[in-house]
């Protein structure tokens, strides 16, 4: 069911106009290799468990910001630094800038857990991504570490992703499906896929309440992943309405500006430990309404 064709062509096509940077792509690329990761940082986007109110883990989104470039966003400068394959650096630097990361907040919260983004590349190449966990597991180990893969990049070489992703969670990390609807990947996919979770896409969350396609999209595939043993995200959630609706259907845990933008590490350790918002501003409404 899967084509070969479009590997085939990757695998020989040798020039190709895409592998030329496009003009105005060129200064940041020179910025990059002057400067590699030195003025990028991450910031932590919460999590919020919908069975409790408490903030239990946070995404790590990467934030590059120069005296040359200003502040440029992950959407614009990752996938030139994916294209020109200058990328692994900065996934490596993200995945272990996300892992003592978290252990600072796991002082604060013991099963605290961290999720890191990785480019489809860098997870179908073998760069080192393996070796990499495999060596932060030695330092110090983790169950709590997830990384994040779009569907795009997983069905794309399906079979591989399959080994690939079999031995990172060997060594002991989670992984999730990001950006999940998007692609053309249909529900049974995922029975296959070795993965731990489901990060539903923003698409459809945003008109879940009025819209009752995507609301049966978003309650079917909430329903279908916990029958596969996977824990739900949804993305993007950006008022109490649909936080509500969510936690009616049973969705594991929602990121999104109604819950809190991307913030500072030292802005998030002070969530922890008490909870963010009241069972019943999550709940009631929502149970009421189905
Ligand atoms: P993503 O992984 O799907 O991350 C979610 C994006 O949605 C983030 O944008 C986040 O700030 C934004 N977002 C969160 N809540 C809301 C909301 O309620 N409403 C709206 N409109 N947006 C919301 P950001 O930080 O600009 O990142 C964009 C994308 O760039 C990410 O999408 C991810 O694919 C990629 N990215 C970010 N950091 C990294 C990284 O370290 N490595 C790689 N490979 N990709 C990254
Ligand atoms: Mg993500
Ligand atoms: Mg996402
Ligand atoms: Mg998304």
């Amino acid at each position: 069911a899967f084509s070969t064709a479009s590997k085939a062509e990757k695998t020989w096509v040798i020039y190709s106009p895409e592998l030329e940077p496009d003009p105005k792509d060129i200064f940041l690329l020179q910025q990059f290799r002057r400067q590699g990761t030195r003025d990028m940082f991450l910031v932590f986007q919460p999590k919020l468990d919908l069975a409790t109110g408490y903030i239990k883990g946070a995404e790590a989104l990467l934030r590059w910001s120069s005296p040359e470039l200003g502040a440029v966003s992950p959407g614009k400068f990752i996938p030139i630094l994916e294209k020109s394959g200058l990328i692994t650096e900065v996934t490596h630097w993200v995945v272990e800038q996300a892992w003592s990361a978290m252990f600072r907040f796991q002082e604060r919260d013991g099963s605290f857990g961290v999720s890191a983004n990785i480019a489809a590349r860098d997870l179908m190449s073998g760069c080192g991504l393996v070796d990499l966990i495999q060596s932060l597991q030695g330092v110090r180990e983790t169950q709590r570490l997830c990384l994040e893969v779009t569907e795009t990049g997983v069905i794309e070489d399906y079979e591989h992703a399959i080994d690939v992703l079999s031995t990172l969670r060997a060594s002991g990390v989670h992984c999730a499906v990001d950006d999940f609807g998007t692609g053309y990947a249909s529900l049974s996919y995922l029975s296959k896929l070795p993965i731990d979770e489901v990060k539903l896409d923003r698409s459809f969350i945003k008109d879940m309440v009025s819209n009752r396609q995507n609301h049966a999209i978003v309650a079917s595939t909430i329903e279908l992943a916990h029958t596969l043993n996977l824990k739900v995200t949804a993305e993007g959630v950006e008022d109490m309405d649909t936080l509500r609706a969510l936690a009616a259907l049973g969705c594991d845990t929602a990121q999104g500006y109604i819950i809190s933008r991307p913030i500072a590490e030292s802005d998030l350790i002070h969530l922890l430990g008490r909870p963010y918002l009241k069972v019943s501003q999550v709940r009631s409404q929502g149970e009421l309404s189905t």
